[in-house]
């Protein structure tokens, strides 16, 4: 079995429902098990295409499937939500990302593991620094936690805010 991390989004629709969903739907042994799944948050959207708030959220699973399948799953599930892709970075009912897949960095054309923005972002950091604190970024040899305090060091400009399970 292989280690991964996903991260959740959304900011259309019922988007706490939508997230609740989606934890229901990933699991699926021994394809995909969840090992840890996040609270959830609400969260300042980032960029200026963005729209409305967020809630996101983050699933520790352990998979038998390859990156580019465990990818092409994702991709599905958002489809299977009403995902339509408009503008980069636009309001989206569900968004899917690989946040890492194991230690190794992957880079291929279309999936690129860890996530490179990751470390700029609270809305994956603190989430995730919930479920796997001590993983470690393997190009910096940050763990999440500490990525996650340095990001917070800095004037970041995010707000965030925990939800009640
Ligand atoms: P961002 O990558 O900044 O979070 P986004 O999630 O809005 O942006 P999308 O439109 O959802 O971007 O995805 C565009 C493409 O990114 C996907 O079709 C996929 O091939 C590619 N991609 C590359 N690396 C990853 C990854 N780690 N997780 C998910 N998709 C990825
Ligand atoms: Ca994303
Ligand atoms: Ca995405």
């Amino acid at each position: 079995m292989k280690r991964a991390a996903i991260g959740i989004g959304s900011n259309l629709g019922d988007s706490i429902g939508i997230c609740r969903d989606v934890f229901d739907l990933l699991r699926n042994p021994p394809a995909i098990d969840i090992v840890k799944a996040s609270s959830l948050y609400r969260t300042s959207p980032v960029g200026s295409e963005a729209g409305g708030w967020f809630i996101n959220g983050a699933a520790l699973i352990e998979t038998l499937l390859e990156p580019e399948a465990l990818l092409d799953l994702l991709l599905a599930i958002e489809a299977r939500f009403g995902r339509v892709r408009t503008i980069k970075w636009g309001p989206r009912i569900l968004d899917l990302d690989i946040l890492f897949y194991e230690e190794v960095p992957i880079d291929l054309p279309r999936l690129k593991a860890p996530h490179p923005l990751m470390s700029e972002r609270l809305f994956v950091l603190m989430p995730l620094a919930e479920i796997a604190p001590d993983w470690i970024h393997p190009q910096t040899g940050l763990s999440v936690r500490e990525m996650l305090d340095r990001l917070l060091r800095t004037d970041h400009g995010q707000l965030i805010e925990k939800l009640e399970k």
